[in-house]
């Protein structure tokens, strides 16, 4: 029970969106709770020297499901992180990798500090002790359980992670696949940073290609003009926004930050207000547009679509009333509680769930693991091979177009764009484009097919579940 406001906790919410869509399933007795429950969590309390004192911090690793190994999830650094928070995180990445056809069991970890109290050598030094902890306990492993970035955490320390575990295991050769997330000379790959945001862009661009579904939320056309509200600009709503305003038209109306928000009616230009907020701290006296010192309050401002981007149940049951977004998509883990889910869906509020919407980082994820795991660069042997077939085809046109009477050109720029050939980041964004749209149809057909399911998260979770059920009946459980 959450004491502020007196909802279940992060993990029993999560529990009860899983049950609610268990009961409209036929698993064989025992499987629900198997599949619900949490394998385990490792607490550790390590000791750091550092400015002189021993300074003692708490970490966890949760694991949620080994159906299918390794398990996978971020390590988040927060004050508030905790136990329940991890394994509700935890529970989330098992229907997120199942849901998007990674094939990962879930997992998460977290460390109670707060980041910014720390300078950059003495975080290495936390970051360092708390990998080995979990390494020797192999909670890090490239073949059993693989971290990956989350709040509060992000390339430096996947670098330092991935270092500390080659340290300990000098002749693994698969040794760079213990964390992903990574920065790109440390093994990392392109496309990885921005994946999140871009996979909300993605379930978005692929919501309204459906006019149905569209006007389930009382909406029409595309995303052109569309008004969104973003809560929170760190990595994922900086890069969901940004995709929004500057590839599809989109107008964001208000940003939301730890400190208040700025809202312009005419769109806010989201590369100057991220780098307003990292010179000075917040979105205070910015000049981009009118300020409010209740945050809060913004996420009932009027609007197309409300992107929650940063803590989990920050709409909650008293505010789900006031919140005037038709459409929800949840680019955060668990910014909804379940109280507050079924009063929106009463409403008729279309909410494009978390464990869909934000699925874009550990899909890419999986191939920054399958690029360790093969040594090579996607992209590496066939580029140039398509590259030269391409100017085959252009060198024939421009031949016929030359030998015939007939008078045409290729368009401007068409010869540039057909020739080059897929280089990493190129491939890394189609692959994502196509789980998103792939997982999006899962979830749609269950959505507009299954009578008793009315909103597109239980549709998400009769996905998952099914193919987690099916993966361990598959193994004789
Ligand atoms: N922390 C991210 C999430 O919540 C990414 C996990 C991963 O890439 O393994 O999905």
């Amino acid at each position: 029970m959450n004491t502020q406001t007196g909802e279940p906790s992060f993990r029993q919410s999560v529990d009860l969106m899983f049950t609610r869509a268990a009961a409209l399933m036929d698993l064989p007795p025992g499987l629900e709770e198997k599949i619900r429950v949490c394998n385990s969590t490792y607490t550790v309390r390590f000791g750091v020297r550092l400015r002189g004192d021993i300074h003692t911090f708490t970490g966890y690793r949760s694991v949620h499901s080994e159906h299918t190994e390794p398990v996978k999830g971020g390590i988040r650094y927060a004050p508030s992180v905790n136990q329940d928070e991890v394994e509700a995180l935890a529970a989330l990445m098992t229907y997120k990798c199942a849901l998007v056809e990674a094939p990962f069991g879930g997992s998460k970890g977290g460390l109670c500090i707060d980041p910014r109290h720390w300078d950059t050598d003495e975080l290495e030094k936390i970051t360092r002790r708390f990998a080995y902890e979990l390494i020797k306990r192999d909670l890090i492993d490239p073949a059993q359980n693989v971290p990956a970035p989350d709040m509060g955490t992000g390339e430096r320390e996947m670098a330092i992670i991935a270092d500390q575990y080659a340290r300990m295991h000098t002749t693994d050769i698969n040794a760079r696949a213990c964390v992903t997330g990574k920065p790109i000379h440390a093994g990392g790959i392109h496309g990885r940073v921005e994946a999140t945001g871009r996979g909300v862009q993605y379930a978005l661009q692929e919501f309204f290609r459906h006019p149905e579904d569209v006007a389930k939320a009382g909406l029409s056309g595309t995303l052109e003009g569309k008004r969104v509200v973003v809560q929170g600009l760190g990595n994922v709503g900086y890069h969901a926004a940004l995709f929004l305003s500057t590839e599809d038209g989109c107008k964001v109306t208000h940003v939301i930050e730890h400190d208040g928000a700025v809202e312009n009616a005419g769109g806010i230009d989201i590369v100057a207000l991220r780098d307003w907020i990292v010179r000075n701290g917040g979105v205070k006296d910015c000049p981009f547009g009118t300020y409010h010192e209740d945050g809060a309050r913004v996420l009932e401002a009027e609007c197309d679509i409300l992107i929650p981007a940063a803590m989990e149940g920050v709409i909650n049951m008293h505010n789900a009333a006031a919140i005037k977004a038709p459409l929800i998509i949840e680019a955060a883990n668990g910014p909804v509680t379940a109280g507050a889910d079924e009063i929106l869906r009463n409403k008729g509020t279309v909410i494009i769930p978390d464990l869909y919407a934000n699925a874009g980082g550990v899909t890419v994820s999986y191939f920054e693991w399958v690029k360790n795991l093969s040594h090579i660069r996607f992209g590496r042997m066939q580029r140039r091979q398509e590259e030269s077939r391409h100017q085959l085809i252009v060198d024939e046109l421009e031949r016929i177009s030359r030998d015939s009477s007939i008078n045409w050109t290729l368009s401007p720029g068409f010869k540039d764009k057909y020739l080059k050939g897929a280089g990493e980041l190129e491939l890394v964004r189609s692959g994502l484009d196509d789980t998103m749209r792939a997982a999006y149809q899962s979830m749609r057909e269950v959505w507009w097919s299954h009578d008793k399911v009315s909103d597109l998260r239980t549709a998400a979770f009769l996905v998952s579940i099914d193919r987690v059920a099916k993966s361990y009946t598959a193994k004789g459980i």
